[in-house]
């Protein structure tokens, strides 16, 4: 059994009722695990687009894609935090539709068998941190591509960052406050403002303490803000390994959603999760 999972916490989900009633219905981890035409379920792949040079050390980047929020059904939650974003969430734009079903599997794979659900993941990133290795290239992963799950509860991203060879760490967007989690030299974090109270003071924490915030702007204020000094422009890559400060993100992938059918669509920027420029220029004069 891996030394990188912590399995006072393991053993913490399997004692729910959510992961017994997956159990119940899947009597196995492989059962969960495969394809319709009976392959084993992958649980990362890489993709190009988050390939790229930081400051001259060449970076791949590796995604864990989970069923957000509710979509896993069966009790399960992935995204407790989670507000207005459940309509206008990334897993229902480009590809990600097609992979549902899968992601829903995966996410009652790791409620009901957490301990071997980690190890394929370590044996994985193992894996795909030694390729990147040999092709020069440094591997950072992210395992909250569409979900918002403590992931640092259950494994120790220090001694994994540390003893593998490739690997240069961890990052996730989160919309949990700061006391919640535990970000660290292995693990970034950047903070995603939405329209729920308390927002941006969960924000001014995380960027007290030297981690990003994320903030969505309509598509015309977005080309504005991306031009003021501060402000890191979120979508010409989602690598936020280096990031401090305010990220603006644009609206343009957002509320496209067909399973909402339409209902994801925002009245006008300030009224909800898309902020206005002026809103977002003042978060940015309240980190200065
Ligand atoms: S918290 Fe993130 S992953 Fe979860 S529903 Fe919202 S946007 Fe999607």
């Amino acid at each position: 059994m891996s030394d990188y999972i912590i399995h006072t916490e393991t053993d913490r989900l399997k004692a729910t009722i959510v992961s017994t009633r997956v159990r119940l219905r899947y009597p196995s981890y492989l059962s969960l695990m495969v394809t319709e035409k009976g392959s084993k379920l992958k649980l990362i792949g890489s993709s190009t687009k988050f390939e790229m040079k930081i400051a001259g050390l060449k970076s791949t980047v590796a995604g864990l894609y989970l069923a957000p929020h509710t979509l896993a059904g069966m009790g399960i939650n992935m995204c407790p935090m989670a507000g207005a974003c459940v309509k206008s969430c990334l897993t229902y734009s480009g590809r990600l539709p097609l992979q549902h079903k899968y992601q829903v599997l995966k996410t009652r794979a790791f409620i009901a068998y957490p301990v071997e659900f980690l190890e394929q993941l370590i044996m994985e990133i193992k894996l795909k941190a030694f390729e990147a290795h040999l092709e020069g290239y440094t591997l950072f992963v992210r395992l909250d591509g569409t979900s918002d799950n403590r992931w640092e509860r259950y494994l120790d991203f220090d001694k994994m960052t540390e003893e593998i060879q490739g690997l240069g760490g961890f990052y996730d967007y989160t919309k949990f406050p700061l006391s919640a989690r535990r970000p660290s030299d292995s693990y970034h974090l950047t903070y995603s403002v939405d329209e729920q109270r308390g927002s941006e003071l969960r924000a001014r924490e995380y960027d007290e303490a030297g981690y990003p915030f994320a903030v969505v702007a309509t598509k015309e204020d977005y080309k504005m803000l991306i031009k003021q000094e501060g402000i890191t422009d979120g979508d010409e890559s989602d690598f936020r390994w280096r990031d401090t400060g305010l990220v603006v993100l644009k609206a343009k992938n957002l509320f496209k959603s067909k399973e909402h059918k339409g209902k994801g669509k925002y009245k006008r920027d300030g009224k909800g999760l898309v902020r206005t420029a002026k809103q977002i220029l003042k978060m940015l004069r309240v980190q200065a």
